[in-house]
Order: structure tokens, then sequence, then C-alpha cells
């Protein structure tokens, strides 16, 4: 049975080489177990702009018109009568996934992110509506409780926005591989996901080092918590740090060399990709056998995992750096974006979108 629908307003695409423009869509009217979410905030992640530019057409095409946006953070304004989590006015989340089948054995782990049938915030089958599901460059969102997250209280919701995928991606891998004290960690690419990878290991303690292609973003790097930064295009800095990581988190949204880090890792070393270039990356075999190296990868993290991420983060007051801006002002960002031009992550006051 289709539910009943309602008009809200959004930014959408309508084509690869189009740009965001205004625009209104369909939202379910909130069924038993729905929340009913004004967005607040949205992130601008990288993610978003791959999609809308369909990059990733061989793994997971765009369907048009695209609606992007999974870091959000709104006001509860209705909830189904099923709805036991939340209630009109409470301040919550929502991330990359909308649903998941809920039965598979990655379900029953808490790793909705693997279920093979994940139902991604935007771009993906919507089972309710049929077509697909519209992200959160929009004033209001409909989700199942399940995956609505509770939003610390002294988080600013602006900064606390990017939590819900540049956060969850880096906290997720550093905590899976053991990013602790004593540990040396590297974190490649100071982006919105980079700037987050910093805040974590730094709050778990481990001995930090940036690799960045910006030297303008050196003195931000060891203000966000890191203990070294390494230009990474210059040979004699990488040199010193030959053979000598146990844990780096590469976030590279370009293609680039991954040899040149994998060759800082020291034994059981391991690089763990969350950075998602669109073409593939040349791996040379002896690179991983000298030293029984791991080259791994993660995406995102499970419902629990990103609570227990976003409940952190409100213990240890951590939000990401943020730059505000209108929703009028999304295709500047993306230019700027792909000039690694933002300190460090965009976030939308979608109360812009009113005006549209
Ligand atoms: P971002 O803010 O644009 O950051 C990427 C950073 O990579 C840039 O700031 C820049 O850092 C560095 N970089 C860019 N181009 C480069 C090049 N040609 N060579 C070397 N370094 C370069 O992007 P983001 O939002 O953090 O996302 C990063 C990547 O992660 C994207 O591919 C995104 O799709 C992916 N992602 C994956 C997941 C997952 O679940 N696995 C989740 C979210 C996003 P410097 O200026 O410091 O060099
Ligand atoms: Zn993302």
């Amino acid at each position: 049975m289709h539910p009943t629908t309602y008009k809200a307003k959004a930014y959408s695409a309508g084509s690869e080489t189009s740009p965001l423009a205004s625009t209104q869509i369909q939202r379910r009217d909130p069924t038993n177990y729905d929340v009913q979410i004004e967005i607040l905030f949205c992130g601008i992640c990288h993610s978003d702009l791959h999609s809308v530019r369909n990059e990733w057409s061989e793994f997971m095409a765009t369907n048009y018109p695209i609606v992007p946006g999974h870091e959000i953070v709104g006001r509860v304004t209705r909830v189904g009568s099923a709805v036991t989590k939340y209630r009109p006015g409470d301040v919550v989340a929502v991330g990359c996934m909308v649903d998941s089948d809920r039965t598979c054995p990655q379900c029953k782990a808490d790793r909705e992110q693997f279920c093979p049938n994940m139902v991604l915030t935007f771009n993906s089958p919507d089972e309710h509506l049929g077509g697909i599901t519209y992200g959160g460059y929009s004033e209001s969102i409909v989700v199942d409780e399940h995956f609505v997250l509770r939003m610390p209280s002294n988080l600013n919701p602006a900064g606390a926005a990017p939590l819900l995928c540049a956060g969850i991606t880096t906290f997720s891998p550093m905590r899976h591989w053991g990013v602790s004290k004593g540990k040396k960690v590297g974190v490649v690419g100071l982006g919105g996901l980079g700037h987050m990878g910093v805040k974590f290991a730094h709050a778990f303690g481990a001995h930090v080092v940036v690799f960045t292609t910006s030297p303008n973003k050196k003195d931000d790097a060891l203000r966000l918590g890191a203990d070294e930064t390494v230009v990474s295009r210059n040979a004699d800095e990488m040199k010193k740090h030959v053979g000598s990581f146990d844990f780096i988190l590469d976030t590279v949204s370009a293609n680039h060399d991954i040899n040149a880090y994998i060759n800082l890792l020291g034994v059981d070393g391991n690089l763990t990709l969350v950075g998602a270039p669109a073409e593939p990356l040349d791996v040379p075999a002896f690179s991983l056998i000298m030293g029984r190296r791991r080259l791994a990868g993660s995406a995102i993290g499970g419902i629990a995992e990103t609570q227990e991420m976003l409940d952190f983060c409100g213990k240890h007051s951590i939000t990401a750096d943020v730059e505000v801006i209108p929703i009028q002002k999304v295709n500047e960002a993306y230019d700027r974006l792909l000039k690694s031009d933002v300190k460090y992550r965009f976030s939308i006051d979608m109360a812009s979108l009113k005006s549209e």
C-alpha cells in the first residue's frame, strides 16, 4: 500500500552536467514506524559531488534527478503511532542509510552498512513510493526510527551534521583496527573526512601524522590534533617515515599513489581506504608481502556504532569545523570542494530553503 505524501522543497540535479537547483519532491507521510524530521543542517560530503556528477557510474550509477545529502541534523516534527524512541521536538540525525532488511547476518551483527538490501539515504530504490530515495538537501525527510540517531544536546547542530558521514566513516575503522595510545597513525588528506580522522585519532591517544598536498593546512593540522604534518609531495619528508606506521587512513577523493603510503607501514601495518576515487589503484604485490602489510577498506558504520560515535563526540565535545552556507551557494561550494578550498566541511543552513 502506498502511503499518502506531502510536498517538500529541495535542491536537485537533473543530469551529471547540470547544477543543483530548487525543486519540489514528494515525501511520504509518516507510517507507523516513521519519524518526520525538519532538516536544520546538512553537510556537503565529497560523495554528494561524486554522485551528482555520476563519477561512480561503474559501481553505483546515479539516477536522476538526484537530491544528495546524508549528513542530516534536524528536529522531529511528527512520529508514527508505533514510534517509541523519539518525540516531536527532539533533535535527531540521519546519516547515509535509511533502511536495511534487518534479518541478514550483517544486520543482526549491527553492521547494516554491509546488508545486501541496505537503502541509502539518496539514490537507492524507494520501497515506499517507488522511484529513488531523496537525501538531505531538503526541508524535511521521513525515516524509519531504527535509522534515526539521537543528537547529544551539547553539540552545535551545524558542526554536528558532518559527524553522520565524515565522523562515522573515520571513527569506525579506527575503532575496528585498534587506534589507541602508543600507536603511530597517519591520516592522508585533510578534508572533511581527514579532519575528523585527526580529531578521533588524537582523542584515542595515538601519535597522529597528517599527510597533505596543501602546505597551507599544516598549522591547522596541528591545531586539530596532529603531532606532525608531512607535505606528501616532498619526497624527503615522506622518507623519514618509511616502515613506521601501525595504521594509515587514506581519505583522498582523487587518484593518487597509495604505494607511497603502503611503504610507510611497519610490519603488520594497515592502510585502510575510505576515500573512493573513481579510477582503480595500482598496488604492487611486493609492497604488501614484505612486512605482512594489510590493505583494507571501510564503509561508514552501523547504526549502533554511529550512536556510539555521536555519544563519544558529546562526551568529548567533538564536532566538525564547518563553513555554514545557504543552499543557494551549493554549486559554488562544489567547485571549492574540488579545489580543497574549505575548512573543513560545508554545512548547509536549511532555513535558507524557505525563501525558494
Ligand atoms: P574532501 O573534503 O574533498 O577531502 C579530500 C581531501 O583529499 C582533500 O581535502 C585533499 O586534502 C585530498 N586530495 C584531493 N585531491 C587530491 C589529489 N589529487 N591528490 C592527493 N590528495 C588529494 O572529501 P571528503 O568528503 O573528505 O571525502 C573523501 C573521500 O571519501 C571521497 O572520495 C568520498 O566519496 C569518500 N567517502 C567514503 C566514505 C566511506 O564510507 N568509505 C564515506 C564518505 C566519503 P589535502 O589538501 O590535505 O591534500
Ligand atoms: Zn558522505
